[in-house]
């Protein structure tokens, strides 16, 4: 767990501390490498809980890695689960940092578990917590298949916030119109 803004914990599931991608501008990299010493895995989660519970202040938690959606529903809960059940009030927002959409869209689409991570999803929501997946994006032709456009509906049908970051990467997306060239801005 990292307390990097005021109102902002970031939190680091010990199984999510891999990814779907290795970019070459990842500054996580050293997380997903077995350097342990660098690790900032904690698989506390009622250490989270507490953390945020005495912290009145924070208002948002950032589940990032590696990448959160490696893991299964059943052990994402163990870390949402005990967040619900405390009825924090100031609790306002989850946020998931994911590569998941573009590399593994079918997370929320076949995969054995995703009605029960659309489910775990729902139940954030419905207890009024903003739950947002920051999906890593690199180009907007990661987009186009058929499979995220899916992916995004899925997300959506159970309120999922979506909001996208990246990088400026030079020769992939450093020009005002990149978007042009692969017919997405169209
Ligand atoms: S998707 Fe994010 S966490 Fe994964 S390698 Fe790329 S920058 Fe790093």
């Amino acid at each position: 767990m990292q307390h990097k803004y005021r109102e902002t914990v970031l939190f680091f599931p010990s199984q999510g501390q891999t990814c779907h991608a290795y970019c070459t501008f990842c500054f996580r990299w050293p997380q997903f490498v077995g350097m342990d010493e660098l690790k900032f895995a904690s698989k506390e989660a009622t250490l989270l809980k507490e953390y945020v519970e005495q912290n009145t202040q924070v208002t948002d938690i950032l589940f990032t890695g590696g990448d959160p959606m490696i893991m299964k529903a059943k052990i994402f809960a163990t870390y949402i689960q005990p967040l619900l059940d405390a009825n924090l009030p100031n609790l306002q927002t989850i946020r998931i940092g994911t590569k998941a959409l573009s590399y593994w869209p079918y997370k929320f689409i076949s995969d054995e578990d995703t009605g029960e991570m659309l489910n775990l999803f729902e139940s954030i929501i419905k207890k009024g917590i903003n739950l947002s997946i920051m999906a890593h994006f690199s180009h907007p032709v990661e987009l186009e298949t058929e499979a995220v456009k899916i992916a995004i509906r899925k997300l959506r049908s159970v309120g999922v916030q979506i909001r996208t970051q990246s990088p400026v990467l030079k020769h992939i997306n450093d020009k005002p119109n990149f978007g042009l060239k692969c017919g997405v801005n169209r």
